[in-house]
């Protein structure tokens, strides 16, 4: 189920919550329901929908935090697509490469690691992509610029009722 996305009072979008979350934010009157899913859930004497974009009523202190590397967020960074074939994958099919391979000195970081499916990963082996002659779709970097909640990017299709919030204060 997906959860709540929670703005602060400023509209930025501060993180995602559980829908049980977000109904206690709402019983305790300390955010106002901007949209709703369709979707509706029943208690013995009421049903209510569950909401899809909170916002605080009043400011907490935000400061955007990096995003952090990890293997989810490189997949989201790519858009789940191999950077060697460009075809998209689901997470559970692709692994991740070493674009210098570690082997000659390549580091684990943003700008040395890309999403790769198996069969790329495999050809590609110990080889930089020039040897290996495989082409990157781009260059790998830190992705500051990518909407970020929490500590995780976007996810890649998020729920329509939040996409009128997620770019509100953003250049
Ligand atoms: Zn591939």
């Amino acid at each position: 189920m997906e959860g709540t996305l929670l703005l602060n009072a400023t509209y930025e979008p501060i993180m995602i919550i559980s829908w049980e979350k977000a109904i206690t934010l709402m019983w305790l009157e300390k955010a106002e329901t901007l949209a709703h899913y369709e979707r509706e859930v029943r208690s013995v004497t009421r049903s209510f929908q569950l909401p899809a974009v909170m916002r605080l009523r009043r400011r907490v202190k935000y400061r955007r935090p990096t995003v952090r590397f990890n293997r989810t967020n490189i997949y989201i960074r790519d858009n789940y697509q191999c950077q060697y074939c460009t075809k998209s994958f689901h997470a559970s099919e692709l692994t991740y490469d070493h674009v210098v391979p570690k082997s000659r000195g390549g580091r684990t970081t943003w700008t040395n690691i890309v999403t790769c499916c198996v069969a790329c990963n495999r050809q590609k082996g110990c080889h930089t992509p020039e040897q290996a002659h495989m082409k990157l779709m781009r260059e790998p970097a830190k992705p500051s610029w990518l909407p970020v909640i929490g500590k995780t990017l976007l996810p890649k299709d998020p729920p329509a009722a939040w996409k009128p919030f997620l770019w509100h204060t953003r250049p």
